[in-house]
């Protein structure tokens, strides 16, 4: 799943590290002490912490646990 935030384009970009806690997918920024992005994986609602700089874009990359494995499976 590729997530991009677009904001002001000042040129600033930091990559979020993604956790899942149940149906959340929760993004947070190491350069961003504070900053903490979460998506619904069921209704795609997201919900918005803002870091210290409000003008940085924030990216993050996530897949999804199994979706690894969905390689065919033949004996
Ligand atoms: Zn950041």
């Amino acid at each position: 799943m590729q997530v991009s935030f677009p904001s002001n384009d000042s040129g600033a970009r930091h990559r979020c590290e993604a956790r899942r806690f149940k149906n959340w997918v929760v993004f947070t920024c190491p350069q961003c002490p504070g900053f903490e992005r979460r998506i619904d994986l069921e209704t795609g609602a997201m919900h918005t912490r803002p870091g210290a700089d409000p003008y940085v874009l924030h990216e993050g990359f996530y897949v999804p646990a199994g979706l690894e494995n969905t390689g065919s499976l033949h004996n």
